[in-house]
Formats: C-alpha cells, sequence, structure tokens
C-alpha cells in the first residue's frame, strides 16, 4: 500500500528526511501528503495560523507541479491518519519530529496506535541540525548555558543536505481532501491580513533566495549591521525556518562555505553563532519543556510581576507608549508580523522591567503576531530578556530605550518609518498600522504623539528594587 507523509512544519521538498524515508517506503507505491488541522494547531496565535495557510497554498502548488496532491484534513491527527489508512490501505505513515512537550506527547499516542494496526510509524529528524539529545555536557547532561553549546556543536557534522526528489510516487487512489479555505487559518485574524500577508515571503524558493542574497551581500557586514533596525542586515530566514520552508542543514552547509573559504569570515562565524541560538532554544526546550511556561528558574515566581493584562500592556500592544524606539518596533511587528530582533529585546525588556509585566504576556502577545513564531525561541528570548531563563542577561542590565535607539537607530530611520504621529507626511507602512488595527482600538494617524506611559528613572528604580528584594529572599 502507499505510505502517508504526514506534513508538520516542514513544507519542504529539498532535504526533507522525511519526504526521503516515505519515498524509500513505498517503494513505488505512492506517497499520499497529507496535512491535518488538529487541536494543536488551532491553538496557535492568530499571525502563525495566518502564515501557516499561506504556506500550505504555495506547498500545494509545489506538490501539484510534481505531479502530486496535498491532502488537507482536519481533526485529531490519530483519528484522521487511522481514518486515511484505512480508506486507502496505507503501510506506514512517515513525519518530521517536534520538539514540544504537547507535539511529543501527540506523536507518542499516534506512534503507538499505528503500531497496534499494523501499520509502521517513523519518525525522522530535519527540523534542527543536532538532535537534542545527542549534545551533551562533559559530565553527560544538558547545556544550560550558550556558549559551552555552540563549542561543542560548532564541530559537530550535522549530515549533508539531500536532494529534492524529481517527482513524488503517485498512488492508485486519492483519500478526500478539504480545500484551504475550509480550514479557516486566516479567520483568527481579526485585523490587517492582508496587510501581514504582503509582507510575507512564502516558500522554498523565497527561502532559497533570501538564503542566497544574504550570503552574497550582507554576510559582509553582518557583526555589525545586524544590530541596525533600520539596515535590512539580518538574512530574514527565520519566517521560513519556522514553517520548515527551508532546513537548517542548507543554511548550516552554505554558511559553513563562506566562513571558510570566503572574505566575509566574520559575518559567517556571527551568522551561524546565531542559527545556533535557534539549536539552543530547542534543547532547552526538550530538556526542560518548563521553559514554555513557568519561570525557568523557580525563584523568580517570588518576582511581584504583574500577570494580569493592564492599560499599560495595551499602550505596549498599540505602540502607544511614548517612546519611539519601543513604538517603532511594536508597530512594525503589528503590519509585518515580524521584528528586528534588537528591537525585540528592547520591548521585552522595556515590558518587563520598566512596567514590571510578566513575560508571559509578551510571549503570548508575540505568539499572536509573529509570523516566524516559534514556541522554543520565543521562550528562550523572553526568559532571556526577563531575567528568569537559563542563560538569562542579568537583571540589573535594564535596557534603556532612548539609548537603545541613539545607539542603533541614530538617524532615526527606523522610527520615521514606523510612526506616523505627529509627522506631515507618514510613511506609507507608518499609515498602513492604521488600517490594520481593529476599530475599537481607536487610534488614528493625526493623533499627538503619545505620553511615556512610565517615567523611565522611575520604572527603572522599581525594577532594581524588586529584584534587590527577590535576591535577598532567595
Ligand atoms: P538572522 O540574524 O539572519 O539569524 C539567522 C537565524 O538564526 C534566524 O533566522 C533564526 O533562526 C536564528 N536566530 C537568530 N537569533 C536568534 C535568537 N536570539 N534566538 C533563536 N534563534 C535565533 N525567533 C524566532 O524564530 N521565532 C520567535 O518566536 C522568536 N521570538 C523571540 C522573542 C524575543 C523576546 C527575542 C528577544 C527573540 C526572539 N526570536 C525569535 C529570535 C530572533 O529575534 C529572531 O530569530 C530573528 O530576529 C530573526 O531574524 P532573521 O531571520 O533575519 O535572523
Amino acid at each position: 500500500g502507499p505510505v502517508i507523509w504526514w506534513i508538520r512544519r516542514d513544507l519542504r521538498l529539498r532535504d526533507n528526511p522525511a519526504l526521503a524515508q516515505a519515498i524509500a517506503l513505498a517503494k513505488g507505491a505512492g506517497v499520499i501528503p497529507v496535512y491535518i488541522l488538529d487541536p494543536l494547531d488551532m491553538a496557535m496565535g492568530a499571525a502563525p495560523q495566518l502564515r501557516l495557510g499561506l504556506g500550505l497554498g504555495k506547498f500545494a502548488e509545489t506538490l501539484k507541479a510534481c505531479g502530486s496532491k496535498l491532502v488537507l484534513r482536519r481533526g485529531s491527527a490519530l483519528a484522521v491518519l487511522k481514518e486515511i489508512c484505512t480508506e486507502v490501505g496505507a503501510q506506514a505513515v512517515v513525519w518530521s519530529r517536534a520538539y514540544d512537550p504537547d507535539a511529543i506527547a501527540r506523536d507518542s499516542e499516534v506512534k503507538a496506535a499505528l503500531k497496534d494496526l499494523g501499520i509502521e510509524a517513523k519518525s525522522t529528524g530535519g527540523r534542527v541540525l543536532f538532535e537534542p539529545w545527542t549534545v551533551a555536557t562533559g559530565a553527560g547532561g544538558m547545556f544550560k548555558v550558550y556558549t559551552p553549546f555552540w563549542k561543542a556543536v560548532r564541530e559537530c557534522d550535522p549530515g549533508g543536505v539531500l536532494a529534492a526528489p524529481s517527482a513524488l510516487p503517485r498512488p492508485g487512489q486519492w483519500p478526500a481532501t478539504l480545500e484551504l479555505e475550509e480550514l479557516g487559518l486566516g479567520r483568527a485574524m481579526n485585523r490587517g491580513a492582508d496587510i501581514v500577508a504582503a509582507h510575507c515571503h512564502v516558500g522554498e524558493d523565497a527561502a532559497q533566495a533570501r538564503l542566497d542574497q544574504f550570503l552574497e551581500r550582507a554576510v559582509i557586514a553582518y557583526k555589525t549591521d545586524r544590530d541596525a533596525p533600520a539596515v535590512q542586515g539580518c538574512s530574514g530566514l527565520s519566517e521560513n525556518l519556522a514553517w520548515g520552508e527551508i532546513s537548517p542543514h542548507r543554511i548550516w552547509h552554505a554558511g559553513m562555505a563562506v566562513w571558510h573559504t570566503g572574505m566575509a569570515q566574520a559575518g559567517a562565524e556571527t551568522f551561524l553563532k546565531e542559527l545556533c541560538w535557534r539549536e539552543f532554544a530547542y534543547h532547552l526546550m526538550y530538556h526542560s519543556p518548563q521553559i514554555l511556561t513557568r519561570n525557568w528558574r523557580p525563584q523568580w515566581d517570588a518576582f511581584p510581576w504583574e500577570a494580569e493584562p493592564n492599560p499599560q500592556v495595551l499602550t505596549w500592544q498599540q505602540g502607544r507608549t511614548g517612546y519611539t524606539l519601543v513604538d517603532a518596533a511594536m508597530r512594525e511587528l503589528y503590519v509585518t508580523g515580524r521584528m528586528h530582533n534588537r528591537a525585540r529585546m528592547v520591548v521585552a525588556s522595556f515590558l518587563c522591567k520598566h512596567l514590571m509585566i510578566h513575560w508571559k504576556l509578551g510571549m503570548r502577545w508575540f505568539e499572536d503576531c509573529l509570523v516566524d513564531w516559534d514556541p522554543a525561541a520565543n521562550a528562550m528570548g523572553w526568559q532571556w530578556v526577563a531575567g528568569s531563563g537559563p542563560d538569562a542577561a542579568p537583571f540589573f542590565r535594564i535596557f534603556n530605550p532612548d539609548t537603545q535607539a541613539q545607539t542603533h537607530d541614530p538617524q532615526r530611520a527606523y522610527r520615521d518609518l514606523w510612526l506616523a504621529e505627529g509627522k506631515r507626511a507618514p510613511s506609507p507602512q507608518a499609515l498602513s498600522f492604521f488600517d490594520a488595527v481593529p476599530r475599537h482600538w481607536a487610534l488614528r494617524p493625526d493623533m499627538g504623539p503619545a505620553l511615556p506611559v512610565v517615567d523611565l528613572k522611575v520604572g527603572r528604580a522599581r525594577a532594581l528594587e524588586a529584584h534587590a528584594a527577590l535576591k535577598s529572599q532567595s
């Protein structure tokens, strides 16, 4: 019988071990690519759902072009897989591993149930360079600090890159499929879906183009330009990595080639180090899944963070805190579904420190808005900034958003691009924010600039005091 390729966050033909495995097992009997919108994916934020829908649309075209078809279903993954297996007499189901605890639980249940039915169930790598359990400290434990992790992995061989199959073997019979619209993936986005979608770079070819362009030019100055939000100094690949439209292996090998041969060695090394922050995030999530839901360091449970949404949180979400770098960044996030890394650190620090709001509220807003949403990177990023994570920024290093703006956006180019209030001729991007927001926010471009939601000195002092109290308790 045919083999079912259960597609998850791996929307690619190139370098896809799950697909290669499915083709090998099928022995010519046909491969059926299936995506199932199950309760876990239904629980994702609005922007990730929108982006998933765009990715599936594009990938359906790719599959069609090589004589195959994307089968779409909705429901519990196990129930749907059983149904399809019976429908077409499938002999095996293959998928690419996930590493978050909910997906692991689901996948283990699926694997056991399929085996009971006499159906082969196989999971493969492909999402990360190094399976989290293969990287260990000298003492055999998990890494909790990034630099030793990087030193351990940089010498490792993540394995080569698989070519895309020239064609997918077709099954004798196709199972029934839903139309993409029936999955309702854009529906959670009750705001500016078209605006966000227009900023996305969807699909394998777009991802490859980003990688090529980055390694041809931006990598040379990456070490410094990556910190300037007004400059296109980064690769933008997080959006594609999040949906598996490019494999980390492809990026790794291309980056290594530049590191060891080219003129851009410092840039390439820094880039690969960043790529390995993603690996580190998966390593942490796999070995200590509580990073997704709780303070990684339990002593932080006593920190007096405000954990309920309040009007200050709303000013932060709306980009109306009165601090121009924070506000510009929050607008960029809302309009494009992305935010520059430097800006992510600044807005997160402002929320957790100057406003003393719990990082979980910030993390959830990012999850709702980011088209590159990744559970591991998002949680690690927030706990790093908040100070509650394993390898965290020291709490007392509180970013001053005005100083950060002077250092990283000295010409105001980033802030001018994203802020409309108080400007005679705002940029189209800045104005598009007002088209994207829900009406009940009642925001207009001609309203005056926002007043500071907190005094920087007061906010900083309050945060430091709370931190001192926490330290004296523990
Ligand atoms: P580049 O500079 O080109 O880097 C190349 C790749 O390295 C990225 O695509 C990404 O996969 C990886 N990378 C770079 N920096 C980091 C980092 N700090 N942590 C983990 N991986 C990294 N990244 C996400 O992909 N999804 C998220 O949900 C996410 N949430 C974040 C939340 C906070 C509070 C912070 C501070 C950071 C978060 N990041 C997240 C990490 C980082 O901001 C983005 O990966 C980066 O901005 C992506 O842009 P790029 O692809 O142009 O990166």
